[in-house]
């Protein structure tokens, strides 16, 4: 891939709005828009300011816009950057990058921008990924892990692991260079020392993963239970709209259902669990594979139940729920024809009660859903891991390191040793970007959107 060119995008979404900004990185980034640009001279400006002026195609005006310089390296790509704010019309929009481009600009890939700023150093390769991640938060936490990794969290955790396993690594290449008399520079003691503290650190980060991914997708939740009890009436109370189709034939709730919501911070991703909602017996969905399988990722199954029901038979469908080893939460909904003497009875049983209609209890059942997922104290200025990516890496790594301290007393096996800490560093790198392919790289600068 070229990286020497100046290439040019729209970094606003497409479609119109009150302005647009296209924004060009490289050499000629600068030149290339004064060269179309009526106003000052731009390439006798003073980086970080910004200009009006008109831009022309000849004698044709296309628009009057503010272009900010960004002279290199002081710019997210460490290359001449200009973001030209244009009124926010398809046309306009348009018209200038193609002129730009006659004039010798390219237009930029997804994620080219920020695969420069990563080319250049600005930042590593799991920041890089942040930036994209940060884009798609659509929560408190999400988004506050996003940051810190974007800021370097994450990286910086690694790096000081890294620099200790490398002085390792040289210490142990240096003994097998003076194989025959038998010295010993790398102290056994601290090379045992250090890779079990490593592992340490690099088992918490793995095992964050699972919290890491709650937040960046949300908590996956199934709510099931019988036709008729009022499920659908609660995911539009809960989402607050009439989406899901509510009516009085038992079993017409067919539709994909898959909705978020976002509760004190954490979004809850509601699983289509068409196939659930239909199924009057939750025992006989265990013989459904494709249903079951889908309630195997919930995190949380809302089972819900209503007043129509005796508590015996209630505590029947639990002994269901408890079979599939999911943690659950029984609602008891249309409260309002609930007789009051009914109450503790089900009470017992530890069910929450709502009026899906009357939204009653919502409130109330939104504390308890963060209770249950155990979210509800994140903090989210600890270390997670939100990549999949990262947490192969990392499991690579241990499992490497895991090899080195079975070897680690063994004299005959320096040279395995030595390869078992190289590949340790190996795995580490491809999660900050210190080892890369072309193919990673692609790989992940693709998933971006154009412009970024
Ligand atoms: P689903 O089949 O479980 O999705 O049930 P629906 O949400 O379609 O609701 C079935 C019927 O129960 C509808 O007529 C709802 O209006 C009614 N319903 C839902 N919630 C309540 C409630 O809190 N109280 C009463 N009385 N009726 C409710």
């Amino acid at each position: 891939m070229n990286t020497q060119d100046t290439i040019i995008a729209l970094s606003t979404p497409p479609g119109s709005g009150a302005i647009g900004v296209i924004r060009l990185s490289g050499p000629d980034a600068i030149r290339l828009t004064n060269d179309v640009f009526a106003g000052k001279d731009l390439e006798k400006q003073a980086s970080h300011t910004l200009h009006f002026g008109l831009i022309k195609d000849g004698d044709q005006l296309i628009d009057e816009v503010v272009a900010g310089l960004f002279v290199a390296p002081k710019s997210y790509t460490k290359e001449n950057v200009v973001e030209i704010s244009c009124h926010g019309s398809n046309y306009i929009i348009q018209q200038i990058i193609n002129l730009l481009i006659s004039k010798g600009a390219r237009a930029a890939k997804p994620g080219e921008f920020t695969l420069r700023a990563f080319l250049n150093g600005a930042f590593d390769l799991s920041q890089a990924e942040a930036v994209a991640d940060l884009i798609a938060s659509n929560s408190k936490a999400s988004h506050d892990v996003a940051m810190q990794q974007m800021r370097g969290g994450f990286a910086n955790e690694l790096k000081g692991l890294r620099e200790q396993l490398i002085h390792f690594a040289s210490m142990i290449e240096l003994e097998l260079d003076f194989a025959e008399e038998d010295v010993e520079f790398a102290n056994r003691d601290q090379l045992r020392n250090l890779v079990t503290k490593i592992n340490y650190v690099l088992q918490r980060l793995i095992s964050s993963f699972e919290l890491g991914n709650v937040i960046k997708n949300g908590v996956p939740i199934v709510i099931a239970g019988k036709p008729n009890v009022g499920k659908s009436t609660l995911l539009n109370a809960l989402l607050n709209e009439e989406r899901a189709i509510v009516s009085d034939i038992a079993g017409t709730t067919r539709d994909t259902i898959e909705d978020e919501l976002n509760i004190g911070g954490i979004v809850f991703r509601f699983i289509d669990t068409a196939g659930i909602r239909d199924t009057a017996d939750i025992i006989e969905a265990l013989g459904v594979e494709r249903t079951l399988e889908k309630m195997k990722q919930a995190k949380l199954i809302i089972y819900m139940a209503d007043a129509s029901q005796t508590v015996a038979e209630l505590e029947e469908q639990v002994r269901g729920l408890v079979k599939l080893e999911i943690p659950y939460l029984i609602l008891l909904n249309k409260v309002d024809l609930l007789a009051a003497e009914q109450r503790s009875a089900f009470a017992a049983l530890g069910v929450v009660f709502i009026s899906a209609r009357d939204k009653v209890g919502i409130d109330e059942l939104k504390i308890t859903l963060l209770e249950q997922v155990n979210l509800h104290h994140i903090n989210t200025s600890e270390t997670l891991v939100t990549n999949i990516r990262h947490v192969e890496a990392l499991k690579q790594t241990e499992n490497a390191l895991q090899r080195v301290l079975e070897n680690v007393d063994n004299p005959v096996t320096s040279d395995f040793l030595a390869m078992d800490i190289k590949q340790a560093l190996h795995y580490l790198g491809e999660i900050t970007g210190t080892v890369t392919t072309d193919d990673l790289l692609e790989n992940i600068f693709t998933k971006f959107c154009i412009g970024k």
